[in-house]
């Protein structure tokens, strides 16, 4: 999508600081971390939100996870844990309207969600 700044991210039109990259996936250092590791994660195609993924792709979101679990380990918070959170709506608190995945460790996490 023409205004989606994910997708300008994803297709390198918006600089941002890269964690790891394949045909389908983009992972990029959240501009404004709440915590010392956060990461964004996105599909490269347009999805709105968890709400637009269909059965065909499912393939997709399971390498998605993949990708979080290795990335977890590369940024040194698989083991001290770590969070992961897709905001979806108006009332998940979603900003960017293009689906996207927060890593988010590296400190104690308040156990509340909202
Ligand atoms: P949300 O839609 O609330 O789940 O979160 C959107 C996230 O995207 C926020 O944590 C923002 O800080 C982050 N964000 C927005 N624009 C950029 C950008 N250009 N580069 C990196 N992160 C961004
Ligand atoms: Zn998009």
């Amino acid at each position: 999508m023409s205004d989606c700044i994910f997708c300008k991210i994803a297709q390198g039109t918006i600089p941002s600081e890269i964690a790891y990259e394949d045909d389908e996936l983009i992972a990029f250092k959240d501009i404004q971390p709440l915590a010392p590791v956060h990461l964004v994660i996105i599909p490269k195609i347009h999805l709105r939100s968890l709400n637009d993924v269909k059965p065909e792709n499912e393939g997709l979101i399971g390498h998605l996870f993949g990708v979080i679990k290795r990335l977890a380990e590369e940024f040194g918070v698989a083991e001290s844990g770590y969070r992961v959170v897709t905001n979806t709506g108006t009332d998940g608190g979603q900003v960017v309207g293009h689906l996207h995945f927060h890593l988010i460790g590296g400190q104690a996490l308040n156990a509340r969600i909202g």
